[in-house]
């Protein structure tokens, strides 16, 4: 089976040159399904793993846009539609510098398998622009997404696609392209989660990936018949998911004592209190400033520039129990794992996508800690997006206890696939190996009764 995974992993790198967060997405998952394949040949044999790494449907496009100086700006659009073997293609789109295939097609094969664990009807997809809405003005925010979205309508639809928000795109920009898709096509339907809540949204969608990611690390923990009161926490990045994490932290009875942002982090012994929350959204939401002003309000905490130089982020060599990653891709390397493991730290649970480079997930494995990757431990943001659509095709909001309720059940019901697909495949306690077959045999499944589609 060694040889059949180096092999897969030979022809996936040649086929898709240079895409090497793709690759890292897939090796992680083919690793953990070379257990199911020696089981299952009839998978093999239907080439479910060749099928499954190929988009169904890619589509890249271009985007001009005037900026307020009048220039004309031009950037690139993409939607990779990955799978619809369980229902609509769903995922976010994110705008960021970074933005290229290979990070696209990382998320979106995440993504099937992320959404196919939350028990909903979701296929997966993801797609996004290069596009930096740091800096801009709302007006040439608004812009963007009008052109994003002239082309994006046409390939998109409530039981076609249904994009969300990811880094880069909040409320605000949804809202700008939901406007102009109701334009271009006539119509008010589903065909974005994350709306407001006046116009279609549903409530604790923009909390649900936070909230979820510490109800999951709260089921991890009561293995251990332990609970979230009185742990102290690292949590990396200050945007959606880190605000709504800290918020569940705090009201579980649990400190989180760093938040950062792309230029540096704080640390705040004393700890991230509600007051001090309510300060961070306003700065990150409405203010769109750094995080360095934290520091400059609250003078007990210390802030510490990003310094490219270092091989490894402080932020992960504090003290602790528990790390939230929920910024970005690889940003805990095998030097931050060791670290986080030295300074005690059993529970990580990621908010964010991939954010553990596959180093750092062997000595996490190794270690035994509680440690659950993001298609498990961050699948709540793109339930409750699954609840949103039920919302939506019904015309009925549910309530704040309804949602929230359903949420916990949902990621209650991820963990427990977790660890018993982990224990049927012989690998007990780890949900690496559990949340990539348990998302995987059921589009399996579904991928057999469909035929050679
Ligand atoms: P967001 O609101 O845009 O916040 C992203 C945060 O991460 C910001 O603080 C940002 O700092 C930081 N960040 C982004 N890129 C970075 C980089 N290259 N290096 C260092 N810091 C960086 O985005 P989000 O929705 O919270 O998403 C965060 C992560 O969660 C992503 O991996 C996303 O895929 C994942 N996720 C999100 C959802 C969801 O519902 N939103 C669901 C599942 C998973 P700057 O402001 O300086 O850029």
């Amino acid at each position: 089976m060694v040889d059949y995974v180096n092999i897969f992993m030979a022809r996936l790198q040649a086929k898709n040159p240079g895409e090497t967060e793709f690759h890292q997405a897939v090796q992680e998952v083919v690793e953990s399904l070379s257990l199911v394949l020696d089981r299952h040949p009839e998978y093999r044999s239907a080439k479910i793993l060749e099928r499954i790494v190929e988009p169904e449907r890619l589509v890249m496009f271009r985007i001009p846009w005037m900026d307020d100086q009048g220039e004309i700006q031009v950037n690139r659009g993409y939607r990779i539609e990955m799978s619809s073997a369980i229902g609509p293609y769903k995922g976010g789109l994110r705008f960021h510098p970074s933005v290229n295939l290979g990070i696209l097609k990382f998320l979106a094969f995440e993504q099937v398998f992320k959404n196919s664990l939350t028990t909903l009807p979701m296929g997966g997809g993801k797609g996004g622009s290069d596009f930096d809405p740091k800096g801009k003005s709302s007006n040439e925010v608004m812009r963007f997404c009008q052109s994003f979205m002239t082309e994006l309508f046409r390939h998109i639809g409530p039981d076609t696609d249904v994009p969300a928000g990811d880094i880069g795109v909040g409320g605000r920009e949804i809202g700008y392209m939901f406007g102009q898709y109701k334009r271009l096509r006539n119509e008010f339907t589903g065909v974005l989660t994350g709306k407001g809540l006046t116009w279609g949204g549903s409530l604790i969608r923009p909390e649900a990936t936070g909230y979820g990611c510490v109800y999951f690390a709260a089921e991890m923990l009561a293995t251990r018949s332990k609970t979230m009161e009185g742990k102290t926490c690292l949590v990396s990045g200050s945007g959606n998911v880190s605000q709504y994490t800290i918020e569940k932290i705090l009201q579980l009875g649990g400190k989180a004592v760093t938040v950062s942002d792309s230029d540096g982090y704080i640390y705040d012994e004393e700890g991230i209190n509600a007051k001090k929350l309510e300060f961070i959204i306003d700065l990150k939401n409405v203010k769109r400033g750094r995080i360095k002003t934290y520091a400059e309000k609250y003078r007990n905490a210390v802030y510490t520039p990003v310094d490219r130089a270092k091989d490894y982020n402080p932020l992960w060599d504090h003290k602790a129990d528990c790390a939230f990653p929920s910024a970005t891709q690889n940003e805990i390397n095998a030097k931050d794992a060791r670290n986080l493991l030295k300074n005690g730290v059993y529970v990580v649970a990621e908010g964010a996508n991939m954010p553990t480079h596959i180093e750092g997930v062997r000595l996490f494995l190794d270690a035994k800690i509680l440690y659950a990757p993001g298609k498990a431990a961050n699948a709540g943001g793109v339930a409750v997006s699954g609840l949103e659509m039920c919302q939506n095709s019904m015309r009925m909001p549910w309530t704040k206890q309804e949602v929230d309720s359903r949420l916990g059940i949902i990621m209650q019901s991820i963990h427990s696939t977790c660890v018993e697909c982990a224990d049927r495949f012989g690998t007990p306690g780890n949900y690496v190996n559990g949340a990539n077959i348990g998302g995987f045999l059921k589009v399996a499944d579904a991928m057999m009764d469909q035929g050679l589609v």
